[in-house]
């Protein structure tokens, strides 16, 4: 094994990217940058029942936006290749027929339904479920005669039959294993094709993988890995398992409890900054307080001893708060941007064409971008702004004790005052200003003024204030508003 720094993505393409998968992808992503080295993607599609259609391209796609590109891969070439394991299949033949000659493997003949029963026995009697290795004692000739006579096998690897092994996890340590408790596990199914555990052994020692870094979840495979490379004679890479991500209760994450695929963050409005911060804090810390961060920034800190082991909890509530945080961040010409995907509907609701410009557009982002924890919310939160015929019922106008008569009069000042400002006076500061001041010079109350301006402007009972409401809206369609609102009351 060379000592370069090679790490692999190597996802099985299920159609989308789990945001486990985007963690996984993000902590290959910094070990390798940070030590300066190379990350490439392997697709693992060996075990596909159903290839995906264009699943490969849609990985690279969000992972792209995401932030995370790779030096080789399928999509790019590498010295490597094929970076896909559907098209490595002679590759795998020559090296299961290297095993069998050495004797580190065996065909296994037994057929499914003999399994299907040595399992529920295993079951019955509380028994981990185990080959019984009824094949493993075969003579040569004996295999090599059922294989002519057109038998189905599986090529299972030999393991010792007792003893320890000793494996290390970079975060772990060394990990001691009790052999007598693997089994004659599969390395190639019937039809010819290898498990993961044989496709991805041969393919990181073929592609000098220098470091392995996949979920907890595949901790118990280790030994048996280590022991394949034994088989081989091959130098094992360095191994990091990722502590394992849980919801908030400690469950699994899973669709039916809320969204699991990256495509369906991007899809709510959640930024690309914001899932990188959020996925990197899923395992990682930096060393200060400091828990905003970019990709970049992440590279320059990170250390692989500084990978936690403990579960990390997926808290949704922090991932809200991490894309509000990088929403703010942005500037009023790029939230426009990402934000009018999400207006398209609103847009469609009113006929006045200024609303559909950038200057609209970005008063009305502008006043919502503090309260917006993803982009999709800001369609629901700004509806009001573009609908040209507001409906509410008219005793939303009237302010507590008042009436809607003495609303109505009201607000027939009002018109009047407001009618009377100039374009260049029309805007929120100014805009309080005038109006308080002569709220103030009347002797009336704020609320008797203020709350019917706002309620003609919105059709609703919470809003931005009226002034912020009136500098976005313009003044002809602030008096038109104002005058449907005095007929709605006459
Ligand atoms: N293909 C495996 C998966 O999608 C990858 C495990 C590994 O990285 O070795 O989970």
């Amino acid at each position: 094994m060379s000592d370069k720094i090679r790490l692999r993505f190597a996802p099985s393409p299920t159609g989308f990217l789990h945001i486990g998968g985007l963690r996984t992808a993000l902590f290959d992503y910094l070990i390798a940058k940070s030590l300066g080295g190379v990350l490439f993607l392997r697709i693992e599609d060996t075990d596909q029942k159903r290839e995906v259609e264009g699943a490969a391209d849609k990985l690279i796609e969000i992972l792209a936006w995401a932030g995370i590109t790779f030096d080789e891969g399928p999509h790019i070439g590498g010295n490597f290749g094929p970076y896909i394991q559907s098209q490595r299949q002679d590759i795998y033949q020559k090296y299961n027929k290297e095993l069998l000659a050495k004797g580190e493997v065996y065909p296994c003949f037994c057929t499914e339904e003999r399994l299907t029963q040595m399992r529920a026995e295993a079951e019955a009697m509380k028994k981990p479920p185990r080959y019984d290795r009824t094949c493993r004692d075969l003579s040569a000739d004996e295999a090599a005669k059922r294989i002519a006579a057109g038998e189905k096998y599986v090529i299972r690897h030999k393991l010792p039959l007792a003893g320890e092994i000793i494996v290390h996890d970079e975060l772990r340590g060394d990990l001691k294993f009790n052999i007598a408790d693997l089994d004659d596990y599969v390395l190639i199914k019937s039809d010819g094709v290898p498990t993961y555990q044989f496709a991805s052994v041969v393919d990181d020692h073929l592609m000098e993988t220098s470091h392995v870094v996949r979920g907890e979840e595949w901790l118990p495979s280790l030994p048996k890995n280590i022991l394949l490379y034994k088989s081989f004679g091959w130098d094992a890479p360095k191994f990091i398992h990722l502590p394992l991500v849980l919801d908030k209760n400690g469950g699994k994450l899973s669709k039916r409890k809320g969204d699991v695929a990256v495509e369906d963050f991007r899809a709510k409005g959640f930024l690309p900054e914001a899932l990188i911060n959020f996925n990197a804090l899923l395992g990682w810390h930096p060393a200060g307080e400091n828990e905003i961060f970019s990709i970049t920034d992440a590279i320059k800190e990170f250390k692989i001893e500084d990978i936690g082991t403990s579960p990390a909890i997926f808290n949704t509530d922090k991932l809200d708060y991490l894309n509000g945080v990088y929403i703010r961040k942005k500037s009023i010409p790029e939230l426009i941007e990402l934000c009018r995907p999400y207006l398209a509907e609103n847009l469609a609701l009113t006929s006045n064409d200024f609303k559909k410009t950038d200057e609209f557009i970005g008063k009305v982002v502008s006043l919502e971008r503090e309260r917006l924890k993803n982009l999709s919310e800001i369609g629901e939160h700004t509806k009001l702004f573009f609908v040209d015929n507001l409906e509410y019922d008219k005793n939303l106008l009237v302010w507590k004790k008042s009436t809607p008569e003495a609303t109505k009069v009201n607000l027939e000042s009002l018109f009047d005052f407001l009618d009377k400002i100039g374009d260049n006076d029309w805007q929120t500061k100014k805009l309080e200003e005038s109006v308080t001041a002569w709220l103030k010079s009347n002797n009336s109350s704020v609320g008797d003024y203020l709350w019917p301006m706002r309620a003609a402007l919105t059709g609703e009972k919470a809003s931005p204030s009226p002034f912020e409401m009136a500098d976005a809206l313009g003044k002809a369609e602030v008096l038109d508003k104002i005058k449907k609102a005095i007929e709605k009351l006459k």
